[in-house]
């Protein structure tokens, strides 16, 4: 098996407290290693940053809603090309890249793992086939729960056990990582004519309110012993005034914490953060969100950072694309997918010049910056929404530079300017504070034992970019920064070379981890004895045409979880 030796690059792995050293890095057999014979090709990274592997913690990279975007806009596709070559196939951009140029992309930046947060679970068999024709990167995905029949129903009878046990059945179905929960029971509402704006207001049919659904779905996390928090897309987004609902959300799980690990993830906050209650007057609530988050260690949170320019926003959150598209005149897909979920899809164009996108750009950036602790968050622009994974690096030199982001601010629209806290924040960010936030702090609320730092043993999945952090200074040289982050000098998976000089030099197979939770036999028999049964009544599907057989998809890692039940 091949050996490496990463000679003298200035070393970011904040998990193993390494803050810029200068060191040499072993790789053997695709791991890590203590030290590597003398037939190991060597790598010069004298001048260079050495970080591990970028982790996304939330991207929509594949699955139906995906693929319906890309059906819904070929003007997306036609202005990005990307050229075959020996190695990679052809494909297309721009905000819903084709699957194949999603690896090339992501690889290209030094990233090596993403996780896709939303997958309807009858839908999962189209996801997994998308996520196994990416090449290069380790991938995941998370089905949503928040609006599932069988769920709210489990819930309404304080059936929390059996609930646990159909969540586990389920996450061995669809080969599912985490609990994803998208404007719980708002969805279902919706379907009825109705909107949910509180915690406490009733799901139509169902008599259960948002907060059951959270509560009980955070409490049966714990109880299957899930490697990551319940991960929610919040009640409310997109209103103006819903950055009471963020903190109420975060709040109501409050006293579920324990056991020193987070017990809920806020996504994409940056669409929940909204004061006011007009878009005339609407602003940022990032300083009340992130003074929750200072002051609170059950809960962690990612921006989806608004990036100026066109892209395609695609949501389980029905309601919302609907609102999006009658406030944007916009093309539109709707689907509601048999009493589990539904999604939407809007084109959209955020404006510097336009007062809400302006303001949105600020909450993103000013909940970066205002959160103390980078363990808490994690960047992103929850792809596409917010705008293309493409733009991390960008993104980066705002985080890293005043002067790059006093740059946007000064040509974006003034009232928001005005409205904002944003240009009073000297906050700068280091390079250990990038590597939490991209990898080191996604791997550790994913549960990633071995992503997301160098120790030995850990994947030798790993990021170098030519940055010479004796005499660059990225406060200053923004624009080296970001180019240099958007090519990586070289980038290995699993010990093998795929990126050089950001051309795509090999093409691996990744894995797709799944997490599969061990709850009592006496209990799955019961459950599932009952299951199939309400499928019959409720799905088109029969129960045993339902599951994704591990051997379907094409480089499973089948993660156990001991659940307590
Ligand atoms: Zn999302």
């Amino acid at each position: 098996m091949t050996e490496l030796l990463i000679r003298n690059g200035t070393v970011f792995d904040p998990l193993n407290r390494i803050r810029g050293e200068k060191m040499d890095l072993a790789v053997r057999d695709g791991r890590i290693a203590e030290s590597v014979s003398s037939k190991a090709k060597i790598i010069d990274a004298s001048g260079m940053v050495v970080m591990p592997g970028g982790v996304d913690i939330h991207s929509h990279i594949a699955g139906s809603k995906v693929n319906s975007g890309r059906i819904l806009r070929p003007e997306d596709h036609e202005k990005d090309v990307e050229e075959r070559t020996s190695i990679t196939r052809a494909g297309v951009g721009y905000s819903i890249p084709s699957t194949f140029t999603t690896g090339y992309r992501y690889s290209r930046m030094g990233y090596t793992t993403v996780f896709e947060p939303a997958t309807p679970p009858l839908k999962t068999r189209h996801t997994h086939e998308e996520l196994d024709q990416i090449p290069i990167i380790d991938k995941a995905c998370f089905p949503l729960f928040g609006n599932n029949w069988f769920v709210m129903e489990y819930l309404k009878e304080g059936k929390l056990e059996e609930c646990a046990a159909y969540i586990a059945w389920m996450l061995n179905a669809t080969k599912g990582y985490a609990i994803k929960i998208v404007d719980p029971g708002g969805v279902e509402a919706w379907g009825w004519g109705r909107y949910l704006k509180r915690l406490d207001e009733e799901v139509p049919h169902f008599a259960i309110t948002p907060r059951e659904i959270l509560r009980g779905l955070c409490k049966i996390n714990k109880m299957l012993g899930m490697p990551h928090a319940i991960h929610v897309h919040t009640n409310n987004l997109g209103n103006p005034g819903n950055y009471l609902t963020t903190i109420e959300t975060m709040d109501c799980v409050a006293d579920l914490a324990g056991g020193g690990k987070p017990v809920i993830h806020i996504t994409h906050v940056q669409f929940c953060g909204f004061t006011g209650n007009s878009w005339l007057n609407v602003g940022s609530g990032a300083p009340e969100i992130a003074e929750y988050v200072n002051k609170h260690d059950h809960v962690t949170v990612d921006p989806g950072q608004v990036v100026f320019g066109d892209t395609t926003t695609m949501t389980a959150d029905g309601p919302f694309q609907f609102l999006l598209h009658k406030l944007s005149g916009n093309k539109w897909v709707n689907v509601d997918v048999e009493g589990e979920t539904g999604a939407g899809i809007v084109p959209f164009r955020y404006r510097r010049s336009n007062y809400v996108n302006a303001v949105q750009w600020g909450i993103g950036l000013e909940l970066m910056l205002l959160v103390k602790d980078p363990w808490k968050i994690y960047l992103t622009t929850d792809h596409p929404n917010a705008g293309p994974f493409t733009s991390y690096p960008k993104v980066i030199t705002w985080l890293m530079s005043k002067d790059a982001r006093g740059r946007v601010l000064a040509r974006i629209n003034k009232n928001a300017r005005r409205r904002l806290d944003l240009p009073g924040i000297d906050r700068e960010y280091t390079f250990e504070e990038i590597a939490i936030v991209t990898r080191a702090g996604t791997s550790k609320s994913l549960g990633l034992k071995k992503k997301g730092h160098l120790g030995v043993g850990a994947d030798a999945d790993i990021a170098v970019y030519s940055i010479d952090v004796s005499n660059i200074d990225p406060s200053r040289d923004y624009e080296l920064v970001r180019k240099a982050l958007a090519n990586a000098a070289y980038t290995i998976k699993n010990g093998e070379i795929v990126v050089r000089e950001g051309e795509i030099v090999a093409t691996p197979t990744g894995t797709t981890y799944w997490v599969d939770p061990k709850v009592s036999n006496d209990l799955m028999q019961q459950t599932t004895a009952s299951l199939s049964a309400k499928f019959e009544e409720y799905y088109t599907v029969r129960m045993a045409n339902y599951p994704v057989e591990e051997n379907y998809l094409e480089s499973p890692t089948r993660i156990e979880a001991v659940a307590e039940v």
